[in-house]
């Protein structure tokens, strides 16, 4: 599921903004479970293991795996998911590729 960008409805803000606007920090959103940043509600996160991570640490994962490993997971040849991996261009379709479910943070975290 798409959701709309949070700039264009004007539906939320960066926490940049907020903060310049009010001087300080706003109440924590979101965060990641593994390096707890910060993620809009709108964020989309990623099931790895039964947590919920941001698009940079499901990426992290997935590549501190081992290729044997990932191939594992992909239940594919090595050689196969590895090409598969490469041609992910976004973390959405590396993601599928690597058969994880996706949330989105409001809902999950
Ligand atoms: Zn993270």
């Amino acid at each position: 599921m798409r959701i709309e960008n949070t700039m264009v409805t004007g539906y939320g803000k960066p926490d940049e903004v907020i903060w310049s606007v009010h001087g300080y920090e706003p109440d924590p959103v979101y965060r990641c479970e593994r390096c707890k940043d910060k993620l809009l509600g709108d964020a989309t996160v990623y099931n790895w293991d039964g947590e919920w991570f941001c698009e940079d640490c499901m990426n992290d994962a997935v590549n501190s795996l081992s290729p044997e490993d990932r191939a594992d997971v992909v239940g594919e040849s090595v050689a196969y998911t590895e090409q598969m991996v490469e041609l992910a261009r976004t973390y959405g379709e590396l993601a599928k590729v690597m058969k994880l479910e996706t949330s989105i943070a409001r809902e999950e975290l």
